[in-house]
Parts: structure tokens; C-alpha cells; sequence
């Protein structure tokens, strides 16, 4: 009957309802131990130039496994260690792992070699945040440029005083700062405009489409021509095909991010992808070189 139905209806939806709740407060009782227990650990996607398929940098992402509950998705975990203040602690592991990493790939592979590193809004109201860069770049021992802090329009958009002194703060530094996940948020060229970005990153969901939508493609195209205007470098997030990577060097979007090139993966593989690039650098160099 209609009424028995309504009823299962209901039940339905108070008990997935009492679920994701549960599954919310289980998720940040862990996350306060999940430091102590030492349970994240940090993975790095190469970021590549398209032209020559080297790897200029890598971008570190967060990764959670817990005891009971065990891996979480950083998509699940980042808003919750935002809104409970926790991402404060998380975000200085992230920075000091990542400068860790990027200090290794440095001595052996080049002063060039750079690392992403994503900034959460809450990030922003830590009064400590500069200060603490500051160490950890001093600490880590490479320069400020080597650093790319990652951000979103979500945090340009609440219109803090404190954002935009934060931001010069940083470019002042000589850290350089990224547009991530660029045309999924609002007035983002008043936001290019207006604040000191080095990167632009065009947002997957853009890339995705472009072997199937002329739509997209004018999108991305017109993109790329922006940044470019405004002197930025633009980064392609979400490469899967050799079809997008034929586009993006047709439409000189320097760099590329994705699966076609790289999965995120720790720190000493990357290591070895460099090694393997510098082998295959030296065994052309060799070829090339005139005869002895
Ligand atoms: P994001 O910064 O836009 O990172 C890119 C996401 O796309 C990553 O997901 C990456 O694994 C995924 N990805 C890369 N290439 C491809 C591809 O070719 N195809 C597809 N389908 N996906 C690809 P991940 O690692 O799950 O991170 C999700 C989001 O969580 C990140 O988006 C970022 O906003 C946030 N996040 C991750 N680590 C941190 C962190 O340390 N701090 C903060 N505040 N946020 C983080
Ligand atoms: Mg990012
Ligand atoms: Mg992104
Ligand atoms: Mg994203």
C-alpha cells in the first residue's frame, strides 16, 4: 500500500541518513589521531611539458589510510579537516613532506624541478601560514620559486582582507601561485587579474571532452589565449588520450598533468622517472653529438 510504502521510504532515508552521519563523525574522530598514528603519507603526479614529455614538477596529493576504516578519498577527508581546523596541522605535514621531496629530485635532477603544493581555504585564516613557509623553505633549503601553492576561486571568493595580504605575502616571497581547477568557480578573470598568479590550471572536467566537443575545444582554446594574454603558464589537469595531448601542443598549452602520463605514485618513483629521463637525455645527447 501507499502507506507502507511511505513509510519504507522513510526508514530508507533516516537510516542512509544516520549512516552518512555516522560514516561523517567516525571519519573525524579518526582524523584527529590520524597524524600521531602517522597515517597519511603523500604521492606526487608528474607534471609534464607536452612538447618534449619531460617532467618540469609534480604535484603532491594527500593520502589517508586508516586502521578501522581503511583509505579515504582526499574529497572525502579535506572538508572535514577544514571545517574542524585539523587541515591546519595536515597542511604543514603536506608542506613539509612535499619540500622533502622535491629537495631530493633537486640534488640529483636539477634546481629547476618544482612542487605543487594544494592550499585549503581555512588554510588562509592561520595567522602562523607565512611564517611557517617561510621555515620550511628555509629548513628544506631550496628557493621560494621552487614552491607552487595551489588554490581554488573558493578561496578568492569570501573577499578577506587577510586572503589578499596573504597572497602578496607569498608572491612577495617569490612562491609562486596557481589558479587550480580553472572555470569550475565564478569571475575568475577578475581573480586573474587581480591577484599575482603564475599558473593557470585548466580544470579536467574541460580537458575530458575536447576529442568529442567543438564546444570544449573552443573553451580550452580560448582559455589557453587568456592566460597566455595575461602571462601566465597554463597547465592541463585530467590527460588521459594522446588525442588531448596532440590538441593542447597544437594550442601551445606548455604543460600537461594526468593518467596518460603519470598516476600519482610515491616519492622515490618519481626518482626513478627522472633517472630514467636523464639516462635517455645523455644517450641522445651522445647520439647527437659529432663524432670523436
Ligand atoms: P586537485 O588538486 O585538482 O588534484 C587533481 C586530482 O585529479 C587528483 O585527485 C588526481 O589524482 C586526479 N587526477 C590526476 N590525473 C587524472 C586523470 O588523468 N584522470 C582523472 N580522472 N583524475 C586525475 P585526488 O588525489 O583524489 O585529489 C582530489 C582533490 O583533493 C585535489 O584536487 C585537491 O583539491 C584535494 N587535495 C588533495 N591533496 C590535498 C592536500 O594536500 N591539501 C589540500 N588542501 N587539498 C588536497
Ligand atoms: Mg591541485
Ligand atoms: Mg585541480
Ligand atoms: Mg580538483
Amino acid at each position: 500500500s501507499a502507506k507502507k510504502s511511505g513509510r519504507n521510504t522513510y526508514t530508507f532515508f533516516t537510516e542512509s541518513m544516520n549512516r552518512g552521519v555516522s560514516r561523517e563523525l567516525a571519519l573525524e574522530e579518526q582524523l584527529h589521531g590520524a597524524l600521531k598514528r602517522n597515517e597519511f603519507r603523500l604521492v606526487f603526479q608528474p607534471q609534464i611539458d607536452v612538447v618534449s614529455g619531460t617532467i618540469v614538477g609534480a604535484e603532491a596529493l594527500l593520502r589517508w589510510h586508516n586502521h578501522l576504516l581503511g583509505d579515504i578519498s582526499p574529497e572525502e577527508f579535506i572538508p572535514i579537516a577544514e571545517h574542524t581546523g585539523l587541515i591546519i596541522p595536515i597542511g604543514e605535514f603536506v608542506l613539509t613532506s612535499a619540500l622533502q621531496a622535491v629537495t631530493q629530485w633537486q640534488a640529483h635532477y636539477g634546481s629547476e624541478l618544482r612542487i605543487a603544493v594544494n592550499l585549503s581555504p581555512r588554510q588562509f585564516r592561520d595567522p602562523n601560514l607565512i611564517d611557517f613557509i617561510k621555515s620550511a623553505l628555509n629548513r628544506s633549503g631550496v628557493s621560494a620559486s621552487t614552491l607552487e601553492l595551489e588554490i581554488t576561486e573558493g578561496v578568492l571568493m569570501s573577499g578577506h582582507s587577510f586572503i589578499d595580504e596573504a597572497l602578496q605575502d607569498l608572491s612577495e616571497l617569490g612562491i609562486r601561485l596557481a589558479m587550480d581547477d580553472f572555470g569550475t568557480g565564478y569571475s575568475s578573470l577578475s581573480y586573474l587579474r587581480r591577484y599575482s598568479f603564475d599558473t593557470l590550471k585548466i580544470d579536467r572536467s574541460f580537458i575530458k571532452d575536447i576529442s568529442v566537443s567543438t564546444a570544449n575545444r573552443e573553451l580550452v582554446t580560448a582559455i589557453i589565449a587568456m592566460g597566455h594574454a595575461l602571462g601566465l603558464e597554463i597547465v592541463a589537469e585530467g590527460v588521459e588520450c594522446t588525442k588531448q595531448q596532440t590538441f593542447l601542443c597544437e594550442h601551445q598549452c606548455q604543460y600537461a598533468q594526468g593518467y596518460l602520463f603519470n598516476r600519482p605514485m610515491n616519492a622515490d618513483d618519481v626518482t626513478e622517472a627522472l633517472s630514467q629521463q636523464s639516462t635517455s637525455a645523455q644517450a641522445k645527447s651522445v647520439q647527437h653529438s659529432p663524432e670523436l
